[in-house]
């Protein structure tokens, strides 16, 4: 992917921005605007730096082999970063975001659909029945031949820079195409570090039907599975938080608000952990678009948290 660099008039040395959003995203971020509201830097290392972006320091978390689950992972080479909040209203919430898709040969290896070692219940991506999952598939393609993988980490990078606006913490499982963690590792690394889970999807259906979330399946064996079994309401109250949130920001949502299935990162989750389906193949991804998802997720995070919803 095109790697764009933006020149922005900051005293710093270190003064151009790598950001991978697309050039219509760029056109429609206003750079006259104060300069704290274009830290779309991913280097943020340079103190001068931080002075325009909403990050007071980063961390950066490896892989530890000792995490519950970790054995189950086959791919966690990535590190991911955490992104503190320096607004003086901090909430003290980490809030993983995982871009879904975009680990190069992801697709080539198997895990365990779920710690048990059970075999799916419900099809997804995986077939009923089928006890190994690819590690992390390729994603669908939208109509107009961009792959879903890249249209979920421009809205992953614009959510990052509105949850620290925001005062929220983010814990970023990849910022970049390739990110060498599978779904188990990103859910391992969110459990470990993070106070939810929120990976960003868009569906492969062709309908423009609007934002939904996977549900925990209502089928009591996988409901009473460690650890599915004393969160499984709990990351049902995330999603529907998260859709009502969409829904009031005036996210196009889709009626049917849920579809279950039995995620691999559901299945391994040990915090409120939700898929957020955003759109489909036919659905608009611009960066206006993008940004109304955005707050409609904080706003839905507002409500889970039980912070005052600001919209
Ligand atoms: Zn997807």
């Amino acid at each position: 992917m095109k790697v764009i660099k933006l020149f922005v008039n900051c005293n710093c040395k270190r003064n151009n921005y790598n950001s991978h959003l697309k050039k219509d995203q760029i056109k429609s971020l206003n750079f006259r605007e104060p300069k704290k509201d274009i830290s779309l830097n991913n280097d943020i290392d340079n103190k001068e730096c931080d002075k325009i972006s909403f990050v007071s320091h980063t961390s950066e978390i490896f892989w530890n082999d000792n995490w519950q689950y970790g054995e189950y992972s086959k791919i966690h080479n990535s590190p991911v970063k955490i992104y503190y909040s320096n607004i003086p209203e901090k909430k003290n919430k980490i809030i993983c975001v995982n871009a879904g898709h975009g680990t190069v040969g992801g697709e080539k290896v198997m895990t365990y659909c779920h710690p048990d070692k059970s075999p799916k219940y419900i099809s997804g991506s995986t077939t009923k029945g089928q006890v190994y999952a690819v590690a992390v598939s390729n994603g669908m393609i939208f109509q107009d031949g961009m792959p879903e993988a890249e249209v979920n980490l421009s809205l992953a990078l614009i959510l990052k820079e509105e949850l620290l606006k925001a005062g929220y913490d983010v814990l970023m499982i990849r910022e970049s195409d390739d990110c060498q963690s599978d779904n188990i590792a990103r859910t391992v690394f969110a459990n470990n570090n993070a106070d939810c889970h929120i990976a960003l999807h868009y569906d492969c259906s062709n309908m423009d039907k609007g934002l939904f979330y996977i549900s925990v399946p209502d089928i009591e064996e996988y409901k009473n599975m460690e650890p599915v079994k004393p969160l499984w309401q709990i990351h049902n109250k995330l999603g529907e938080d998260l859709y009502f949130g969409a829904k009031i920001s005036g996210v196009k949502v889709y009626e049917k608000k849920d579809y279950p299935i039995d995620l691999t990162q559901t299945s391994y989750s040990t915090i409120p952990s939700v898929v957020l389906e955003v759109g489909d193949r036919k659905s608009d991804y611009s960066s206006i678009t993008q940004k109304r998802i955005a707050l409609g997720i904080i706003t839905g995070l507002d409500k889970f948290f039980g912070f005052e919803i600001q919209n």
